[in-house]
């Protein structure tokens, strides 16, 4: 039930995104992806119950603790959707290159499937360039897109911005080090 949004938005011959047949419930794992669409943004997502609840966050995640970054809820992903990185066809649902940005273990001291629910999720980030903790509040409760704020907790990982831009300083591929265009170019000559 809850991947028929994801299904419903997709045509999976002309995309190469997965279809989703894992539903592992005890995965804690989070992913962010570079999503050049329309607009480049990062996609957020967590693993919960087996599948990936999913954020998109047009100005992507910030290190310093003073930066709230807006997080639009949308659908749940297949949790295989952590590991796609490669080309959505221009003109299919979410045209563009996709880049694995970061990916890693999550680890939350409550229950994050509650949390979430209520809307204000706290939790800890393993990942290659983002760690510690994190916060997830709820800001509009609208139906169709939740507006959220994705923001870091002050500890040990957190930067100032203006010393610090993780999106500029780290913009490759957490899983293969390739640069967008490199994706793009790669998937488009096989
Ligand atoms: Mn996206």
């Amino acid at each position: 039930m809850a991947l028929k949004k994801y299904h419903k938005k997709r045509d999976f011959v002309e995309s190469p995104e997965p279809k989703g047949k894992i539903k592992d419930k005890n995965v804690l794992l989070f992913v962010v992806q570079k999503h050049d669409a329309s607009h480049l943004h990062y996609d957020f997502r967590l693993a919960i119950n087996g599948v990936l609840k999913s954020w998109a966050v047009p100005k992507g995640p910030c290190l310093d603790p003073t930066v709230k970054r807006l997080a639009v809820e949308v659908e749940d992903h297949p949790l295989e959707y952590a590991a796609f990185e490669g080309a959505i066809p221009k003109g299919a649902y979410g045209g563009g290159t996709v880049m694995v940005w970061d990916y890693g273990g999550w680890e939350a001291e409550t229950d994050l499937a509650k949390a979430y629910k209520k809307g204000e999720m706290k939790f800890t980030l393993y990942g290659e360039k983002l760690s510690g903790g994190w916060h997830l509040i709820r800001t509009k409760r609208e139906a169709n897109k939740p507006q959220w704020l994705l923001f870091k907790n002050d500890d040990a990982y957190s930067k100032k911005l203006n010393s610090y831009d993780v999106l500029k300083k780290q913009p490759n591929s957490a899983l293969t080090d390739r640069t967008m265009t490199q994706i793009a170019t790669e998937e488009a000559s096989k």
